[in-house]
């Protein structure tokens, strides 16, 4: 199957600006191939193929009234021309509305990197007219008997340019049963599962709450240090040091010792998170049912926010979603309104007054007595889209 990354670049000011370049070049050939195919249909009532319309642009225009289209790669006015052939397609086909001229500024900056010329380095990737360009980040490795990689793009989200690639993985096929697994996740537990399992929140163990402590003791101690090494401060309130911080070896021991014990901390959670991930989605249920998060609003709750943060809730649910991708197994995201700790799973009443701090739900109607993640793991996977 095709797996697709999206990889963030670091570009240097000149490539940036080729980047912008490139994505108006992109933009102006999608909106030219629209207007010449309607007006084209308008006097001829029959479809302008894209292919005359690249071969149009590229020895009319290009040489004489459109030089700039020169300072680009030369794939990204054919291929955005292409886009606008497949976007009329899916039109014909039903599947699309028609497609629509794109506004400078609200269509996505973006344009297509020749991939035949697109090489993979050790920091970054090579590419056509655009030369070496690092990343936050190595790209895949190409496996056997792939030569290149698919349909790759740049793009700008607002902030940072991003380079997308498809890739070819192998995966064994796995027969799925036809259970639905509706699963809760939360701050009591890290997740409940509607086949009764139970993933603990690991932040309550033993082995994290002493890293906690003992990061918090250096912290404390790093701060004591710095303030002992003040002299004065500044009009604007930096602080002058006695002895200049890099010669303050202990300092620097300690601050090392923290970074330590933030990364294991780290790690500690990412592994934890991996193992029922991969747990969950090996029992082959045919679909999985999670909640909308509104880590918005749950953030906004001082004392559920560090809780929530710590937990790693998105990233759970980013787990489970790619590792079930894979699988095949559907995904599926509960409506945010859909009132998962509510309702009675087994008779279907809705409790209005359900508190946080009700950790069983009991149903006045049919006198369930259950607990209250595991009822809400259960109305999850009966959820009907
Ligand atoms: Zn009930």
């Amino acid at each position: 199957m095709i797996l697709a990354q999206k990889i963030r670049l670091l570009p240097t000011k000149e490539q940036e600006e080729l980047f912008w370049k490139s994505s108006g070049v992109a933009r102006w050939a999608y909106n030219f191939a629209l207007k010449e195919s309607e007006m084209w249909y308008q006097d001829k009532n029959e479809t302008l193929n894209q292919m005359n319309i690249r071969k149009f642009i590229n020895n009319v225009l290009k040489p004489n009234s459109h030089k700039w289209l020169k300072e680009v790669g030369s794939n990204v006015m054919k291929q955005a021309v292409i886009d606008f052939g497949l976007a009329r397609q899916r039109f014909f086909d039903g599947k699309a509305d028609y497609p629509k001229l794109k506004r400078k500024y609200k269509s996505k900056p973006s344009f297509f990197v020749n991939h035949e010329s697109l090489k993979r380095t050790k920091d970054g990737f090579r590419g056509e007219k655009i030369g070496f360009i690092k990343t936050s980040q190595p790209l895949p490795k190409l496996t056997k008997g792939q030569k290149y990689y698919k349909n790759p793009r740049i793009t700008h989200d607002g902030r940072n340019w991003y380079l997308s690639i498809g890739f070819e993985r192998e995966f064994e096929e796995v027969e799925l049963t036809d259970v639905s697994l509706g699963i809760d996740v939360g701050i009591k537990e890290l997740a409940v599962v509607s086949n009764k399992t139970f993933y603990k929140n690991i932040n309550k163990t033993k082995r994290v709450k002493q890293l906690e402590k003992r990061l918090k003791r250096k912290q404390r101690q790093v701060a004591r240090m710095l303030e002992n090494n003040t002299k004065s401060y500044t009009n604007n309130r930096k602080p002058i040091y006695i002895q200049p911080i890099k010669d303050l070896k202990n300092f620097q021991k300690k601050k090392h010792e923290i970074s330590m014990i933030f990364k294991k901390l780290t790690d500690i959670r990412q592994n934890h998170l991996h193992q029922a991930t991969s747990e969950i989605v090996k029992t082959k249920p045919s679909r999985t049912v999670m909640e909308t998060l509104n880590i918005k609003g749950m953030m906004k709750n001082k004392h559920l926010s560090k809780a929530i943060a710590s937990q790693k809730l998105h990233e759970f649910q980013r787990q489970i979603q790619y590792k079930a991708e894979k699988f095949g197994i559907e995904v599926i995201k509960a409506d945010k309104w859909f009132a998962s700790s509510k309702i009675c799973s087994n008779c279907g009443h809705k409790k209005v007054d359900l508190k946080l701090k009700d950790r069983t739900y009991y149903c006045s109607n049919c006198g369930i007595s259950i607990d209250r993640d595991y009822n809400a793991s259960l109305n999850l996977a009966n959820y009907l889209i």
